[in-house]
């Protein structure tokens, strides 16, 4: 049977058409799904019994499958499963509003050494219709408690720019009035530096935040790290960086996973302070979550104060992440890894 789940409102119209239906019926179609939670054509109460009957012989609706779920406090991590392939989210309680952390593909390619989600490699892309199942999954679950998904950053598994076209397709789908109307501003797209994709991007000119895993602040070191910098370096990167931010408007988020005697002395503040001067961004610094299969650690505190202090001294706007869900594995593809 066709999914409707993912479909865009003409696309809805479209099925309803071919089947000799009032195509007005689709917007009544889209509410259910995407606002208010159906999973079944019964559900949709103001559709007529003949309609939802039609429905239910040619179509489903197949949206996420939960698997597990882990709790915190200010966390919680969904193990889902999307049509066969498991996939993680996150939702992070926050003072100021619902963030969520949602995967643009089953297992990724990259090879980054921090990570547990490229250890078995890439799976598959996630299509635009998996990518917004992961959101409503979540924003189903905090209706229940008056709440909703108010802002969303695509940096859990996968490389999103890998899957370009899907990806675009997702965010404009989750900008729609009839699925979550979300501001494109409260959109975060996530990559670890493939430079021809920041540049069409950029031509977009959707006013989303772009977030570049930096993490080194020399080619030398970061391609110990990230194996993408052996293919686009350091300078390349920047300069991308700086073109989007030109283009946009938007100010450029650098993520720096601080390893304990990897990257975290203040000399490498003060390279990437020299990096990143003159440019509009902003640099995110996150003490590692440490992984399992990696030997990675958290550094000290008194490490991490002083890189942050470089970063001041020199004027390069820097944030100091609150970590979220170490306390339950919510480090990229952990909770994935344990279970596949
Ligand atoms: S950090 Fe992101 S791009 Fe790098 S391997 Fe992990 S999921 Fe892939």
């Amino acid at each position: 049977m066709k999914n409707l789940f993912g479909l865009t409102l003409a696309q809805l119209q479209d099925e309803l058409v071919s089947i000799g239906q009032k195509k007005f019926r689709a917007a009544q179609m889209a509410a259910w799904i995407y606002q208010r939670g159906a999973r079944s054509f019964d559900a949709m109460t103001d559709l007529s019994k003949e309609l939802r009957r039609q429905l239910s012989e040619r179509y489903e609706i197949r949206a996420a499958q939960l698997i597990t779920r882990l709790d915190s406090p200010s966390t919680a991590k969904f193990l889902l499963d999307l049509n066969g392939s498991t996939v993680e989210c996150v939702l992070m309680r926050h003072d100021y509003g619902n963030s969520i952390c949602i995967s643009s593909q089953a297992g990724c390619a990259m090879g980054c050494a921090f990570c547990a989600s490229t250890l078995n490699g890439l799976e598959r892309n996630l299509t635009a219709a998996e990518m917004i199942a992961q959101v409503i999954f979540i924003n189903d679950e905090l209706r229940a408690e008056s709440a909703k998904v108010d802002s969303i950053v695509v940096m859990g598994m996968g490389e999103p720019l890998m899957n370009f076209d899907n990806l675009i397709a997702f965010l404009r789908l989750i900008h729609e009035p009839y699925t979550l109307g979300m501001s494109y501003r409260r959109l975060t797209v996530s990559t670890c530096g493939i430079v021809p994709k920041i540049y069409e991007l950029a031509q977009l000119k959707l006013p989303i935040t772009l977030s570049i895993s930096l993490h080194a602040p020399t080619d030398e070191l970061r391609s110990t790290l990230m194996p993408i910098n052996r293919t686009f370096g350091l300078d390349a990167l920047i300069k991308a960086g700086r073109d989007y931010g030109e283009r946009t408007g938007r100010r450029v988020t650098y993520e720096y996973i601080l390893i304990d005697g990897v990257n975290d002395s203040t000399e490498h503040a003060r390279q990437l302070a020299t990096l990143l001067k003159d440019q509009l961004a902003n640099v995110n610094v996150i003490p590692i979550n440490p992984v399992v299969e990696r030997d990675f650690k958290r550094p000290p505190s008194r490490t991490i104060n002083a890189f942050m202090e470089v970063l001041e001294a020199r004027g390069i706007g820097a944030t100091l992440r609150k970590e979220f869900g170490a306390e339950i594995n919510a480090a990229c593809g952990q909770l994935r890894r344990s279970f596949v």
